[in-house]
């Protein structure tokens, strides 16, 4: 059935990360020329890395470079949430949906991986079985991964199968001491919830701050825009905790402006959490990418130093002034609205 919060992409992505017996479509890493694979379920990722000028920003500590870096604050957020330092989280397996509604130029990901070639069929109990393995493989050697990282491809494509990881989460008493943390486009996102299984969306509420990093990656004047906003809006009602994110080359002053309206309209001070982040251009699978050069930051002014003129003027507040994490998003039972 086609929905407004639907176009062909996203329900042939929706049909692809699927099966009719209820499992889902795991990318198989070993197949990708991805860094750090450990098996077919994760890759491992070293959050903040100074090397690479990945940094939680809005700790007093680096606030001095928050133009430079690109700001990577997931460690600091699983500390907030689970105790600790940010560099006791600073080590995170990823796993990757096997499908995505969007081919982005400058996606890192090689497209024959965002239609579900050289994928596996799962469930969440396997992946969080791999998760465990991998958590008591890494402890042997030193180190702990207390992130459990769902990026794509597209993982709002299947929130079914997001709820039903924090359920395994649970039943092996990893919740309390593990961030789920997932990353999404989230223009399928309305359209994945009107569609997915009968209760999905309570149980997404349930989770009580799903942690969401969204990339935001249409422009005000996309035909994809409006699925945006209805997915941001249909995540806060939910109580899902957001951090929204840009790569801000291309975006132009009025795209910006437009961008403050929506998130504030939003919630008040969801703008007060936006990340710029410039995108990597870097990686093996752009290398006979077309188009890129829009997509590069431009001589001057870092594009994040454009936000913070709008953060400023609006709010009195500098780009990322503080933790996101200590951004209020006002009270999730009373909607987007409080
Ligand atoms: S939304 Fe993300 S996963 Fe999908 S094409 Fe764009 S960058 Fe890649």
């Amino acid at each position: 059935m086609t929905t407004p919060s639907a176009n062909r992409a996203i329900q042939r992505a929706y049909t692809q990360v699927r099966t009719p017996t209820g499992q889902i479509l795991l990318t198989d890493l070993t197949k990708t020329k991805l860094g750090a694979v450990q098996n077919r379920f994760f890759r491992l990722f070293v959050p903040v890395k100074r090397s690479r000028l990945r940094l939680p920003t809005g700790l007093p500590e680096f606030s001095g470079m928050r133009h430079l870096a690109t700001l990577s604050d997931s460690p600091v957020l699983a500390a907030a949430r689970l105790g600790g330092h940010w560099s006791d989280h600073n080590l995170a397996a990823i796993c990757h949906v096997a499908a995505c509604n969007l081919r982005c130029p400058y996606c890192y990901v090689e497209f024959r991986h965002l239609s579900a070639q050289d994928s596996f069929r799962t469930t969440a109990a396997d992946l969080v079985g791999a998760f465990v393995a991998l958590r008591r493989e890494r402890q042997e050697a030193g180190e702990q991964v207390s992130i459990l990282r769902i990026s794509g491809g597209e993982p709002l494509l299947v929130p079914e199968f997001v709820a039903d990881v924090h359920d395994e989460l649970r039943r092996h008493d990893l919740a309390e001491i593990c961030l789920l943390k997932v990353e999404s486009n989230m223009t399928a996102f309305a359209y994945a919830l009107e569609s997915a299984p009968a209760g999905t969306t309570a149980r997404l509420h349930s989770i009580g701050g799903l942690a969401v990093h969204v990339t935001i990656h249409p422009t005000p004047d996309d035909a994809d825009w409006p699925r945006v906003l209805m997915g941001l809006r249909r995540a806060l009602e939910l109580g899902i905790d957001v951090y929204p994110a840009i790569g801000g080359a291309g975006w132009s002053d009025a795209h910006l402006s437009d961008l403050y309206a929506a998130l504030a309209e939003l919630a008040p001070d969801l703008p007060l959490r936006l990340a710029v982040r410039p995108f990597n251009l870097s990686y093996d699978a752009l290398t006979t990418r077309r188009g890129l050069d829009h997509y590069a930051v431009p001589a001057g002014p870092s594009p994040s130093m454009r936000w913070e003129q709008l953060t400023t003027a609006k709010r009195g507040r500098r780009y990322l002034q503080c933790p996101r994490h200590l951004v209020s998003l006002g009270d999730p039972a009373k909607g987007a609205a409080s």
